[in-house]
């Protein structure tokens, strides 16, 4: 059966020729023969099948046709290829394990410029001795490459359901760009110990005046999450109710905010450590600065009162490199100076916990990461290839030659500099090393 619904997601095989697409093609649609009605009069050089998958539906298109045409095969294989392209919603990159060449890097070069859902897989992995040339396939540039055997049906059920995610997200993204009274909102965790002005600060975001805050600390009223925008982006401040203190069970106060506490940064995208100026980063606040590292969140530090420290003089370069050497475990998180009391650096702070967000979900290129990891090594080729495994938060896998002496400072290094090259300041970054 072959299916003109074009209001369909159109996910299409491409690749050299010879790599086994229309084997693919056929194992995709579940069936031995590629062999499609031709409509009389219509020429068709391309196969299309409709594909129902773990609740989605898509066509499928290649170029199976193709291989009987004659002439200049590569040429013409080519000119499909791109023109498929062109069409795809998703695009299955096909190679083969026994052939990576320059006409793969060429048509790879298209599929990335093209900006669309990609799935790289390497086909004819038929046994494990032909998979020692897996990780040659990473100098692709394309995300994590998924061996498969088209005549033996080996992740081929993987690669369904690879598509079908692909298709369900395509799907999500189509809904999410239609406009809707659903913005962005971004989590935020106002926290910190009593007393150094997270209420204040709250009440300084939100213009409003709804929680009372006196000198007393115990005192502030109820409130429910609050909201503000800022550039387009809702920022809700959640569980602000914690930020009221507990008259009640007084004798239990730091406990229960405690936990309280890290119920709210576990809530949160971004949390914003709130320290006072005046007293500089005490235990307590180490505390939970550690259960937001922790937490893997989005991190700064607000240091409140700096009013008060500037009636002192206190140099604020000096302050903030005071803090990073008492906890250089923040050396990550930016540090802000503030004043709730006076609205000093509002607006800077609320810029920085946009871009610690923007950074929370900043995608990093695998032929960028690559291209870092050959400028960093030299000469040496101790790291074979990495990518980024996920983001929020940041994960980064590197397959390594030899994994002896590589322990947590070698670690500390590759974090360091992808900070440093990537601008990811103030999210958690992890690294993963695999002996390849
Ligand atoms: P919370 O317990 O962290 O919510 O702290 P509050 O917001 O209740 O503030 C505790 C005290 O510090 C109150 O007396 C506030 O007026 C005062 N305070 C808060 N922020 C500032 C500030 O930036 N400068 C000064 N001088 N006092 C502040």
């Amino acid at each position: 059966m072959h299916t003109n619904d074009s209001s369909l997601p159109l996910v299409v095989i491409v690749g050299k020729p010879n790599v086994g697409k229309s084997a693919l093609f056929n194992r995709i649609i579940r069936s031995r023969k590629a062999i499609v009605a031709e409509e009389p009069g219509v020429t068709r050089d391309v196969n299309y099948e409709t594909v129902f998958h773990e609740g989605v539906k898509y066509r499928i298109a290649d170029s199976a046709g193709f291989t009987k045409a004659r002439g200049n095969l590569t040429r013409l294989t080519r000119e499909l290829n791109v023109k498929l392209i062109k069409e795809a919603t998703i695009i299955i990159f096909v190679s083969d394990i026994g052939d990576l060449g320059e006409e793969d890097f060429d048509l790879v070069e298209v599929v990335r410029k093209s900006g669309k859902p990609r799935i790289l897989v390497i086909n004819k992995c038929d046994n494990e001795k032909i998979q020692e040339s897996y990780y040659d396939f990473f100098r692709l540039g394309l995300e994590d490459p998924l061996p498969i055997s088209a005549i033996h049906g080996r992740n081929i059920n993987l690669l369904r359901e690879r598509i079908a995610e692909s298709v369900r997200s395509f799907g999500d993204k189509e809904i999410a760009q239609k406009p809707s009274v659903n913005q962005k909102v971004l989590n935020v965790a106002i926290v910190g110990k009593p007393n150094v002005g997270k209420s204040s600060l709250l009440n300084l975001l939100v213009q409003k005046n709804r929680a009372l805050v006196t000198p007393e600390p115990g005192t502030t009223r109820d409130s429910v999450d609050e909201i503000m925008n800022f550039k387009g982006v809702t920022l809700r401040f959640i569980d602000t109710a914690g930020l009221r203190k507990k008259r009640k069970i007084r004798e239990n106060v730091e406990f229960y905010s405690l936990v309280r506490t890290e119920r709210a940064i576990k809530q949160s995208t971004v949390s914003i450590l709130v320290i006072d100026s005046t007293q500089g980063i005490t235990t307590q606040d180490k505390k939970i600065a550690s259960i937001i590292d922790r937490e893997k969140k989005g991190f700064v530090i607000a240091a409140n009162k700096w009013d008060l420290a500037e009636l002192e003089n206190v140099p604020e370069n000096d302050f903030i490199k005071d803090v990073y050497y008492d906890f250089p475990h923040v050396l990550y998180a930016d540090i802000v100076t503030i004043s709730a009391l006076t609205g000093y650096n509002k607006t800077k702070l609320l810029k920085i916990i946009l871009k610690v967000y923007n950074n929370y979900y900043k995608k990093i290129g695998t032929s960028n990461l690559n291209s870092l990891i050959h400028s960093l090594q030299g000469g040496a080729k101790d790291i074979k290839y990495g990518f980024q495994k996920s983001v929020a938060p940041h994960r980064f896998e590197f397959f390594v030659r030899n994994t002896e002496g590589k322990g947590e400072n070698f670690k500390k290094y590759l974090i360091n500099s992808i900070r440093e090259s990537y601008d990811l300041r103030g999210v958690p970054i992890e690294v993963l090393l695999r002996k390849r």
